[in-house]
């Protein structure tokens, strides 16, 4: 007796020493999954990379992120990944896109924004956007995104509830707008139609583990301050996101000036429109008063680098919203104006235009591209709790990606590899809410064949649309 209340004495004064005697009586925890071997970077408050590091998921959330060691010492895991050589991280955040138009992609291209708009895209969509046509859009742009190692989107669109459908199926995570519009559109003839619709679909899907409702007034230019009202406080009704476009064009910029004799940001301000929960995509005509409001009011920002190239926008000042403390997000826009949902890509040219805009290389450096692609675009969504970094009580939202390429080789910096060669392609393995959406390049939730057949089905009625 006297030598084991010795023992228990001993194990009293040494923690570690119980901790290693406990772990060895009950053995590892059980886990659902385990990724290991791989470069970990987890884009957390000290942005740890762990080069030999490993990911403890239990269902939907990461339970640990540690060395592999250490993890394999805690964890077991139910269904085991090696992700030696390759590089886990956070699954990207794209901020804005408009998901069914990839059925547009390449239907009209070098064109000026208005053109572009009033001559193919608006005619295409009168004529073809139905419940059908954007349930196969969703699905070809689901697939594009878990191919790339987008794992949540932020969307709006016309029949809202038929996107928030196949994204569930699909098993990606998304922020979906249902647009709200001055004109008649394919869901709604009248704004207060498509308010109506709003309502519906907050209440249909406000509870939905992977999808947030949300409603989306298209911008200021497209609708009358009224109605711009009426979708905010339906939005602050349902304690539910704003999506808004702002300040894309200089046009947008005259249509303000005429209305308010002041800037769309200022115009909106009045209106009472701005507060946490707002995510504003493009914001390229802004001035230094206008950021500050934004910052102000707590709105996040979408970046979308491509478009605003492809359709000669302007450029957004990102270092300044950086610096003024803005949450900044990147997206793609829809695919008609990119015209992929490449999040790499984004990466690479929000990188190389900054640079290019400001005459200094250092701006949006590597880690800052990764960041905006991850816990910046998770912040900009008001999700930065949930999303956006590999931590421990997080969903387990993740992405492993290949390193073996020529064109990757050889690594000195993850980060850079990551922004400057690797491209969505390069994806392995798509994991949302702990669920493997992709396996070593194989998509486990949508039937691949199937779905590019039923895209290229819609060819000859897009095109007899805008002939
Ligand atoms: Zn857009």
């Amino acid at each position: 007796m006297p030598r084991l209340l010795a023992a228990i004495a001993l194990l009293s004064l040494c923690g570690g020493a119980v901790g290693l005697l406990s772990a060895q009586q009950g053995g590892p925890r059980q886990v659902s999954l385990v990724v290991t071997g791989g470069t970990v970077v987890t884009v957390d408050g000290t942005h740890r990379v762990i080069p030999r590091g490993a990911v403890a998921v239990d269902g939907a959330e990461i339970v640990a992120v540690d060395a592999a060691d250490a993890i394999g010492r805690q964890f077991k895991g139910s269904e085991t990944i090696d992700a030696t050589g390759q590089i886990v991280m956070p699954g990207l955040v794209n901020t804005h896109t408009h998901a069914p138009m990839v059925l547009y992609r390449g239907l009209a291209d070098d064109l000026p924004l208005m053109e572009w708009l009033n001559k193919y895209i608006f005619p295409a969509e009168a004529k073809t956007v139905s419940p059908e046509f954007v349930r196969a859009g969703t699905r070809l742009a689901a697939l594009e995104m878990i191919e790339s190692g987008t794992t949540t989107f932020a969307d709006m669109y016309y029949f809202e509830e038929e996107v928030a459908k196949e994204t569930r199926t699909a098993g990606l995570r998304a922020v979906l707008g249902q647009t709200i519009i001055q004109f008649p559109v394919a869901d709604a003839k009248t704004p207060a139609d498509g308010l109506a619709r709003a309502d519906a679909f907050i209440k249909a899907f406000k509870d939905d583990p992977l999808i947030t409702p949300a409603v989306a007034p298209h911008a200021m230019y497209t609708l009358d301050g009224p109605t711009l009202k009426a979708a905010r406080d339906l939005s602050r009704l349902h304690n539910v996101p704003t999506l808004i476009h702002l300040a894309e064009t200089i046009d947008e910029t005259k249509v303000a000036q005429e209305r308010s004799s002041t800037s769309p940001t200022m115009y909106l301000d009045s209106l009472g429109f701005w507060g946490p929960g707002v995510l504003a995509a493009h914001g390229i005509w802004v001035s230094k008063d206008d950021i500050a409001i934004l910052h102000q009011r707590g709105v996040g920002v979408s970046h979308n680098p491509e478009s605003n190239m492809k359709l000669s926008s302007g450029t957004a000042p990102v270092t300044a919203y950086l610096r003024a403390g803005v949450s900044l997000g990147l997206g793609t826009d829809g695919a008609a104006s990119n015209n992929d949902l490449d999040m790499f890509e984004a990466m690479r040219v929000a990188s190389f235009l900054q640079k290019l805009q400001t005459f200094d290389p250092r701006a949006v450096g590597a880690a800052t591209a990764v960041d905006m692609a991850t816990m910046g675009g998770a912040r900009a969504l008001g999700m930065e709790r949930h999303i956006g970094s590999l931590e421990r009580g997080k969903r387990a939202d993740l992405i492993i990606v290949d390193m073996s390429s020529a064109r990757q080789t050889p690594m000195y910096d993850p980060l850079s590899a990551l922004v400057y060669t690797t491209r969505g392609s390069d994806v392995r393995t798509t994991i949302v809410n702990g669920k493997v959406l992709m396996r070593d390049r194989q998509v486990l939730t949508l039937d691949r064949a199937a779905v590019l057949a039923e895209a290229r089905g819609w060819v000859e009625k897009v095109r007899a649309a805008v002939k």
